[in-house]
Order: C-alpha cells, then structure tokens, then sequence
C-alpha cells in the first residue's frame, strides 16, 4: 500500500544508505595472455551465463504464483508497471543449479509413476509433476508436484536458508514465522488453489527445501507442511488486487517515482529485480528499515 516516503525525488525512489547488496556476476580479469585453462574457463562460464539470460524464467514479465506472496508492495507495484529491472550483472548460477535439479526431480518422479505401473503398486492417480496452474486474477505458474491431495513446490536451497527452515518450530499458521519465507509459503497456497479451481481436491501443502550446499546429502531435505488454506490465497490475489488499483490511481506507470509511495520490506532486496543499490541500474534502491 503507498506509504508517504519523504526521500522520494523524481525519476529515482528512497536512497537507503545502508542498501542490501546484489549478488553480482563478477567479471573474470582481461589479463593478457591468459593461460589455456583460463581461456577454457571463461569460455564455460560465457555459455552457461548467455543460457540463463536467455532462459524462460529471465524473460518472464507476467506475474507468477512465486512472486504474489513478497512482503515488498513495491515490488509489486514495479511489476504491475513493467518497470525497467536492475541491469546489474547478477550471477545465475544458484538459479542454474536450482532448474537443473528440478528437472531431475521431476524425471525421478515421473519414473516412479512408471515404476508403479510395473508393479501394480498403483493406488491412485500417481505423480503429477510440472502442471501450469491458473490461481486467477491473471496470475499464473507452474506446480512441481501434486499427489494424493498434497502440493509440493520443491525449493534447492544453499546452507543458510537450510540452516534457517530446520530451525523453525512455529505453528504452519504463524505469519509472524521468521524461518520459513512468507512468499514461499503464499506460492505454495496458491498453487493449492489452482489445482482446486482445475477440480483437483488439495488438503494439504508443502516446500520441499532439497540441500544444494555444504556435505549436501538426500537425508538433510527438510519439508514443510500446513493445510491447505485458501484464505491465504485470497488475501494475497486482494492484496495484489488494492495494489493494482492503487498504481492506477497513482498513474505510476507515467509516474515511476510514485513507486516510492508503496510500503517496501527486504524481500531480499538483493535478488529484487528491481534493486540497483547506487540509484544506477535499477528502479529501487532499496528497502530501508525504520
Ligand atoms: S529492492 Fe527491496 S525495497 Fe525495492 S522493490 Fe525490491 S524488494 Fe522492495
Ligand atoms: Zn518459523
């Protein structure tokens, strides 16, 4: 919702001082001549970073189900804009690391189906894996996993964010949680109510959190659990609903620096594609605590 930010001038939003930082690509050095392993080196890197660029998640510009839930209102209001995002070069390979894994999974559930077939250790309908759900209000997205009344959205996560998830003890419901992310688990609701509208019945929701980091190992996944709720989903399609009557109202589309009167939160800032922490590169300089 807009807030009055008095540090708003034209063309730019709120300077934070102590902005988050990015994750950026770093350049490897131009230094000449460069032995053979070096020049084999960047020219892997070069492929794997024109790959992600071009990949469909970089190009997206509609709204997804995993975006919805952010904390940020600025963000959300960027979006509903199309607002220029930040052109630092940020490094893709957690994302890469994070496509690549999904795809594995869902090759390994797709076999368990035929597995199961083989078998005849068949109790139902099976996995269903990669469904492009409609939650509504425009808003859209693609559900990792579906199975006897259960979704589960699997989340590849480096050893902070797992360290965080196991740590958690607080009630599914608690939105004051500090563990688990808001926006990961409103995704998660709402992927249960696109599967809902499709005429699938859901109980229950679940993130998958599968270890990327560290001594990495199957036995170190963590999973997450609440009903399904769908109050929780509509509270987030209404909260993007007033935010997009609001950026009408406030013409921010013809009016960027309006954007600052939206409520902000790190999201993280520093994976915001919004976020250029200089007042270059980006459309907000990010979230400043108060
Ligand atoms: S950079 Fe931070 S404060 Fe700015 S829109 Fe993104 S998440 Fe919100
Ligand atoms: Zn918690």
């Amino acid at each position: 919702m807009p807030t009055d930010d008095t540090d708003t001038v034209p063309g730019q939003l709120a300077f934070d001082v102590e902005a988050p930082r990015a994750v950026v690509d770093t350049p490897l050095p131009l230094v000449e001549p460069i032995d053979r392993a070096t020049a084999h080196k960047q020219r892997l890197i070069g492929v794997v970073r024109r790959y992600a660029d071009r990949s469909p998640r970089s190009q997206q510009t509609t709204l997804g189900a995993s975006e919805i839930g952010t904390p940020c209102d600025r963000q959300l209001a960027l979006k509903a804009v199309g607002a220029p995002t930040s052109t630092l070069p940020r490094d893709k390979w957690a994302a890469a690391v994070g496509t690549a894994v999904h795809a594995y999974l869902e090759k390994a559930f797709l076999a368990d189906n035929a597995r199961a077939e083989a078998e005849q250790d068949w109790d139902g309908g099976g996995w269903l894996t990669e469904r492009a759900v409609d939650v509504g209000a425009g808003i859209g997205g693609t559900a990792d996993l579906y199975e006897d009344r259960t979704v589960t959205d699997h989340k590849i996560v480096g050893d902070d964010t797992l360290a965080k998830v196991r740590a958690c003890t607080c009630r599914p419901d608690d939105d004051a949680c500090p563990h688990i992310s808001t926006t990961y688990k409103v995704q998660a609701q709402l992927y249960g109510r696109g599967f809902v509208l499709a005429g699938w019945p859901v109980e229950q929701v679940a993130i998958a959190f599968w270890p990327r980091g560290n001594g990495a190992v199957l036995s170190k996944l963590h999973v997450w659990m609440d009903d399904y709720r769908p109050d929780v989903a509509d509270r987030a399609i209404d909260r993007w609903q007033s935010i997009l009557a609001a950026v009408l109202e406030l013409d921010v589309e013809h009016h960027l620096d309006r954007a600052g009167l939206f409520a902000t939160a790190d999201a993280p800032c520093a994976w915001c594609p919004y976020f250029g922490p200089d007042r270059t590169g980006g459309s907000c300089t990010g979230h400043r605590p108060t």
